[in-house]
């Protein structure tokens, strides 16, 4: 894995653990020579972790709408900050440039961002591993939920197992780097994003 993309929160959410957590991820990924791909924005864990990964020399490419520019107020320091047109441009994007996701505590569009890369992997129009960063157990219950869509038949055991789940960010890189994706039919390719 060369890059790995972060889905956070826009927003730093109550506990000092979150940001923590994502200074503790910026670290990691300086350690293992891995780069950073993000939505671009400098608010909320956003901007911790691309602060963080700068200020150790590390790669961090943005990808944001222009629409949001103001809003999610586009970094500056970044090694490359791409613009595009849409909302689904982006993720497109980010995750061509990425080779493994992560997703840490956040809000809606984290978890629109995780759900969609998880069900592209689950479709096999990527086999990159998707992982949850559990920071102060802020998932517990989600996990509680994923396993109730197991139990009802909703969701196969072998697609809820492609999500690698951690508390701490050394072992959630650790699960990714060693991942094996399942078998599935594959429908399109990742061009075909
Ligand atoms: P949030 O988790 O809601 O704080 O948002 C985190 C990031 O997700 C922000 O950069 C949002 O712009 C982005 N986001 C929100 N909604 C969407 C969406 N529908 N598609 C892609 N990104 C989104």
């Amino acid at each position: 894995m060369k890059r790995i993309c972060v889905y956070c929160g826009a927003s730093h959410g109550k506990r000092e653990a979150y940001r923590e957590t994502a200074e503790l991820l910026g670290q990691e990924l300086l350690k293992r020579g891995l780069g950073l791909v993000y939505g671009g924005g400098s608010v909320g864990l956003m901007g911790i972790i691309a602060d963080t990964v700068m200020a150790g020399g590390g790669e961090v490419i943005g990808v944001i709408p222009e629409g949001l520019m103001g809003k999610e107020v586009d970094h500056q320091g970044v090694t490359a900050l791409h613009v595009v047109d849409s909302m689904h441009t982006r993720k497109g994007l980010m995750a061509k440039l990425a080779d493994g996701f992560i997703a840490m505590p956040g809000g809606l569009g984290t978890m629109e961002e995780l759900f969609e890369t998880w069900t592209w992997g689950q479709l096999g129009f990527h086999d990159k591993p998707c992982g949850l960063l559990n920071s102060a157990g802020y998932y517990d219950s989600f996990y509680t939920f994923l396993d109730n869509m197991v139990a009802e038949g909703f969701v196969r055991p072998k697609h809820r197992g492609m999500l690698m789940v951690a508390d701490e960010p050394a072992e959630l890189l650790d699960l990714l780097a060693n991942y094996k994706p399942p078998t599935v039919k594959r429908w399109l390719d990742e061009t075909d994003l």
